[in-house]
């Protein structure tokens, strides 16, 4: 099956007791067992649900694994992840990441004797040479956030089989459409299903993608035993948003194709982040192992101060200043004071996360009205008529 058939139909069946076309939302914490341990394969619904079963299925199959485990966010999927590893074992990850993942390596999982480090990954053959004998676990997310520097995860995981370190691959910003981090030589794909797998701004919800019956094994063990599981009500919605994942997600990466080009022309906007021009620094690795360049583009402003980012970051009518990604709805963000605010300042600034820097995650509205938008609150005066104050629906 191709991409646009599974997110439809991968692990999908008609509820053989209705033939409801829809997966049914199990609302139910127990199963009746006809005597004891007699039953159809559920008993406690912390272990298993059908809803999220027949989610479970159809993200195995967007990822190219066997299994998916989910869990209740994307960051209760990373805590699954940590707990594979012990004391004394250290986690080597991409500097420039999601302010959460950060936090509960270093300031959860520190306080148990796990230890992390964050280095550039730009250059697999640096990674190489970062490895530890304690070193257990590479932590990657490309395109990187709020950054968009690209990853080679081949490369990568390449370096990592060599040593026997098993490869997390946070595959959040691109999402299954973009870039399959499993086909690369990943052994674990993890996803905040909050942002594009959802869609819509609607649920928070993780999960992880494996292709390794024990790996599998293992993490359903910790799915149970530490128990942040998903209710069947938020399985239904993603399930529901992955019907239209890859329509969106084309048309919110087209949608950013025409803003990054716009951004850099504006002679207000200083750098541009973004994978999809020919002289960003991993352009072909981007090429290589994306679909499309992704949706989300940063920026900063040439005279670039606090002060001119939040005159932009309250001047913008359609996107809106939020936290979060990968919606419907395009949005603007202030990574400095809101995303990845709980990454000490000298950490940030060491990748070019400067107080100005903006984030936008670019939705599937009308091009030529988020470009209106943003000429609005950069004020650059040259934009003849405003798409937003003429009637064009
Ligand atoms: C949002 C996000 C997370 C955390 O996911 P939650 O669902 O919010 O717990 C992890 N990684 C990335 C890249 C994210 O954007």
């Amino acid at each position: 099956m191709k991409f646009a058939t599974k997110v439809i139909h991968a692990g999908i069946e008609p509820d053989p007791s209705t033939g409801a076309i829809m997966t049914p939302i199990f609302q139910t914490s127990t199963y009746v067992q006809a005597a004891p341990g007699a039953h159809k394969g559920y008993e406690y619904a912390r272990t298993q649900n059908p809803t999220r079963s027949v989610l479970e299925k159809n993200l195995a199959a967007l990822e190219n694994g066997t299994d998916a485990i989910c869990f209740a966010s994307g960051l209760a999927a990373q805590d699954a992840v940590m707990k594979l590893l012990k004391s004394g074992d250290e986690v080597l990850a991409v500097n420039d990441l999601y302010g959460g993942s950060y936090r509960q390596m270093v300031r959860v999982w520190g306080q148990w004797g796990l230890k992390s480090r964050f280095v550039d990954m730009y250059d697999a053959s640096k990674v190489e040479r970062e490895i530890s004998p304690d070193t257990k676990l590479l932590w990657l997310e490309t395109p990187t956030n709020p950054m968009l520097n690209i990853v080679d995860i081949e490369a990568v995981c390449a370096v990592a089989k060599r040593r026997g370190i098993l490869v997390c691959v946070d595959n959040t910003f691109a999402s299954p459409y973009l870039q399959n981090p499993l086909d690369l030589g990943a052994d674990i794909v993890l996803h905040s299903a909050t942002k594009y797998i959802g869609g819509h701004s609607d649920v928070v919800h993780g999960c992880l993608v494996v292709k390794d019956a024990s790996l599998a094994e293992r993490l359903h063990f910790l799915q149970n035993a530490s128990g942040a599981v998903p209710g069947p009500q938020d399985c239904f919605l993603i399930l529901r948003g992955i019907k239209t994942l890859h329509l969106r997600v084309q048309r919110a990466c087209e949608n950013a194709a025409v803003i990054a080009e716009y951004l850099a022309a504006h002679p207000k906007v200083g750098k541009v982040y973004w994978p999809g021009f020919h002289d960003h620094r991993n352009h072909d690795i981007a090429r290589r192992q994306m679909r499309m360049f992704g949706a989300m583009v940063s920026f900063d402003l040439k005279d670039n101060t606090v002060e001119n980012a939040t005159k932009v970051l309250r001047g913008t009518h359609l996107f809106s200043l939020a936290e979060s990604l990968g919606g419907v709805e395009s949005l603007i963000g202030h990574p400095a004071s809101m995303t990845h605010a709980s990454i000490p300042r000298e950490e940030r600034l060491k990748v070019g996360l400067t107080d100005s820097l903006i984030r936008l995650s670019v939705g599937v509205e009308d091009a030529d009205d988020l470009v209106a938008d943003l000429e609005g609150a950069l004020g650059g005066g040259n934009c003849q008529n405003l798409a937003l104050e003429q009637d064009s629906f």
